[in-house]
């Protein structure tokens, strides 16, 4: 049976995967989420137990994309995607402590967990583009991961163009170079001589009013508010359960946290069946969600900048879909909790029953730097294992939050060390090498424009260069 997706709010179309996967935000301002969240049982899932990674994978994707993808299209997507990762088991599991583990996200081209999302949307979206006969634009803007894991996944697309904002000389030389360096004549690097901000807004601009675009071109998102990217997550919830004795044996997950899309990902695998006892909210200084998980009390705050910049965020997106499972589904009230939320006037409380049901399964944690830096040399002096500053808050966050002791905690190792260079000196260790297929690096070419901060700029731009 084909899968719909609803609105948060309540008030929008309901749409089919294809659909969703091309729209970005719903056009009452909510975010899509399944109208029917697909179950499996414990038999079934115990029998999944000595699949593949990408045999797993079809499993857990296939009902949600039923309907706008066949069976044997998506195994093929799904084979080619993680075929091309730097490890074997794809996201193998590393022991750092007695039953406690880091979940290994950074073995695809990028060495970031959004590869593992970004990958299948290039392939999906090229699918059903090719089927309707329609070319889009994509538009994003990064400070670092997502860029490189959007170009990555979208530059072998035939049917898509990708401008990738990110701020003129604020981000990390490898990050720039994993962007600037690949190939490919729909990839447009478009340095803005602003900061992040200032290039999210102009993307946001440009959604908001897409008339700049030439011919019958849309934009699509390939930030988390995208269903495809939240729905690829899922599969690695399971593939490390079962890996650890699911589903007979419960797990426990800690997840560094910035825009609530990996996270929300693993309530959805509990969601689907499988036996997950807490998940651990773990945030930077950017603490917005850990504020409102242990006080009741929604304030944004402005953001900060810190050497975990993946999870520099002043507003998590995504905690939207959990708010409206917590309001049980009601579209309605959720619009208007969601107005109060986004006035930013006012510290927003929930009723204590909602928060309640919220802290059954979900704890929260705040890292600062010191502590992120700290931990990072703790694990290593314990293990000889050199964590990315992303993942040492979540391991921090695993070890402050534990329930359980004789439940497996498994932190999420979102990226590679290498990518942050300047964590991994404070901390006191020396660069580790690039893996094989990003050697040489420092060595291509590079391919960027930089502009001025000015939107009808940016938009020229990209009229000027899409689809040439
Ligand atoms: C994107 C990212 C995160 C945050 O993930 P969300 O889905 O936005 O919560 C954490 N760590 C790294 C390394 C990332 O790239």
């Amino acid at each position: 049976m084909a899968m719909k997706y609803i609105s948060t709010r309540g008030n929008a179309p309901e749409l089919t995967f294809e659909d969703v996967l091309l729209t970005g935000l719903a056009s009452d301002g909510g975010l899509y989420v399944p109208k029917e969240v697909p179950q499996f049982t414990k038999e079934e899932i115990a029998s999944w137990r000595d699949l593949s990674y990408a045999e797993l994978a079809h499993k857990v994707i296939y009902p949600f994309v039923e309907g706008s993808v066949d069976s044997d299209s998506l195994k093929k997507m799904i084979d080619e995607v993680y075929s091309g990762f730097g490890h074997k088991a794809v996201a193998p599991v590393q022991q750092i402590d007695h039953n406690e583990y880091v979940l290994e996200l950074f073995h695809g081209p990028t060495l970031a967990f959004k590869d593992f999302a970004l990958q299948m949307l290039g392939r999906l979206l090229d699918y059903v583009l090719e089927r309707r006969h329609e070319k889009v634009v994509i538009m994003g803007a990064t400070s670092g991961d997502t860029g490189s894991a959007a170009i990555e996944g979208t530059k072998a697309c035939k049917n898509v163009d990708i401008f990738i904002l990110h701020p003129h000389g604020k981000v990390s030389e490898v990050q720039r170079r994993q962007m600037t360096t690949v190939e490919g004549d729909n990839i447009h690097n478009i340095a803005i001589e602003g900061n992040f901000d200032q290039a999210q807004d102009m993307v946001k601009a440009s959604f908001g009013d897409q008339a700049f675009l030439r011919g019958e071109r849309k934009l699509v998102a390939v930030n988390s508010i995208n269903w495809a990217r939240i729905m690829s997550q899922i599969v690695y919830y399971f593939y490390s359960a079962l890996n650890l004795g699911a589903p007979e044996r419960p797990v426990a997950y800690s997840v560094p946290t910035g825009n609530f899309g990996d996270i929300f990902a693993g309530y959805m695998a509990k969601k689907m069946g499988l036996p997950v006892e807490q998940l651990i909210i773990a945030t930077n200084s950017n603490d917005v969600l850990h504020r409102f998980m242990s006080q009741n009390q929604y304030e944004v705050r402005p953001l900060k900048h810190t050497i975990t910049p993946s999870m520099d965020i002043a507003v998590s997106s995504n905690f939207e879909r959990l708010l409206f499972d917590l309001y049980d589904r009601d579209g309605a009230a959720l619009a208007d909790l969601m107005a109060k939320m986004n006035a930013k006037e006012d510290i927003v409380s929930l009723d204590e029953s909602k928060l309640a049901k919220a802290r059954e399964l979900f704890d929260s944690y705040a890292v600062n730097e010191d502590v992120t830096i700290e931990t990072m040399q703790e694990v290593y002096n314990e293990t000889g294992y050199l964590l990315d500053p992303h993942t040492a808050i979540g391991v921090k966050a695993a070890r402050a939050c534990r329930r359980n002791p004789r439940i497996p905690m498994i932190t999420l190792g979102t990226a590679h060390p290498v990518k942050f260079e300047e964590a991994v000196q404070r901390a006191g260790f020396d660069m580790p090498a690039l893996p094989h297929h990003l050697a040489d690096l420092m060595d291509r070419d590079e391919r960027v424009s930089v502009l001025p901060a000015e939107l009808d700029k940016v938009q020229a731009f990209i009229a000027e260069n899409t689809f040439k």
